[in-house]
């Protein structure tokens, strides 16, 4: 069973179109199990439209908390807050729960242990049926961190039902950037695709999240999107991949029709022939084979 990653240095490179597509075309051949990675920001599931079958709460951190009939206002917790969040009181303090960050120092400094660390729901992960294969995706909550932690929750969930029912291919789509939520999709991946856009930071996104892969030792591609709408840029990032030795997969001309496929909840593959499916499906073809699939 292989990993494919997909990664940009940045959002707004079409990338999940390209990871509905790259679901169509791999799951019409093997067995396949998807996960929308991209947590901050799930979207994959606007275009596969999931039944969803299992919705898990995800706790994200511990938050102090306060036992009244214990506290003897010392002050103490008060003084080694750095994020100013207790509030004190004449016969007990308090803690502000949006102003707590969870560090524990209060929790471990408290002389009459009067404080607990209390777990917080911080997102919810779902597993859901697609007609492309089954998949895994998650919600975290507004204002929550943690991403990382629940990336890394989709991805083992993933990973441990393809090896239940012999899957192939696990397919990843990631989030975007550089952060700790790429981190954690790029770790344990057989292969990354990198979706780069000719734009005036093309070449410096794709450098950010290639030192990403690089670090984790994930061999990478890099699929050009919309590569006609700005031919010298697409030629810088040619010339980075050429120095740096990695394989480009495709370059996939601009067509309006991706995004009425979209509109229709459908990926371009599925939806027309034309360029940018015949190239979509070149790449995946590349890919296959780089993962001997
Ligand atoms: S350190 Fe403990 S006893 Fe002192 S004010 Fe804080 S909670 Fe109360
Ligand atoms: S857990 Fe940390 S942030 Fe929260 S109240 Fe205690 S010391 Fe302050």
């Amino acid at each position: 069973m292989k990993q494919l990653v997909i990664l940009s240095g940045k959002g707004g490179t079409g990338k999940t179109s390209i990871a509905a597509a790259l679901a169509h075309l791999a799951s019409s051949e093997m067995r396949v199990v998807l996960a929308d990675a991209d947590v901050d920001a799930a979207n994959l599931d606007i275009v596969l439209a999931p039944t969803r079958l299992e919705t898990h709460p995800f706790e994200g951190g511990s938050i102090a908390e306060i036992i009244e009939d214990e506290c003897t206002a010392c002050d103490i917790c008060a003084q080694v807050c750095r994020f100013d969040a207790i509030i004190p009181g004449d016969l007990t303090y308090r803690v502000d729960r949006l102003a707590c960050e969870g560090c524990a120092t209060c929790f471990y400094q408290c002389p009459v242990n009067a404080i607990r660390m209390v777990p917080q729901q911080a997102g919810e992960w779902y597993r859901s049926d697609t007609r492309f294969g089954p998949l895994f995706h998650a919600h975290l909550f507004a204002g929550q961190e943690n991403s990382g932690k629940l990336v890394t929750v989709v991805k083992q969930q993933a990973r441990l039902l393809a090896l239940d029912i012999g899957a192939d291919l696990v397919l990843v789509d990631g989030p975007p950037g550089i952060g700790c939520p790429v981190i954690s999709a790029s770790a344990g991946a057989d292969m990354a695709l990198l979706v780069a856009e000719p734009t005036v930071s093309g070449v410096h996104d794709l450098e950010r999240v290639l030192g990403t892969t690089d670090h984790f030792g994930v061999p990478a591609r890099v699929l050009i999107n919309k590569a006609d709408i700005n031919e010298a840029r697409t030629e810088e990032i040619e010339a980075f991949c050429r120095s740096r030795h990695i394989p480009i997969v495709g370059r996939v001309p601009y067509d309006i029709t991706v995004t009425e496929a979209m509109v229709h909840g459908q990926p371009i593959t599925a939806y027309t022939d034309g360029p940018v499916t015949e190239t979509l499906r070149g790449a995946w073809i590349h890919l296959r084979e780089a993962l001997q699939l």
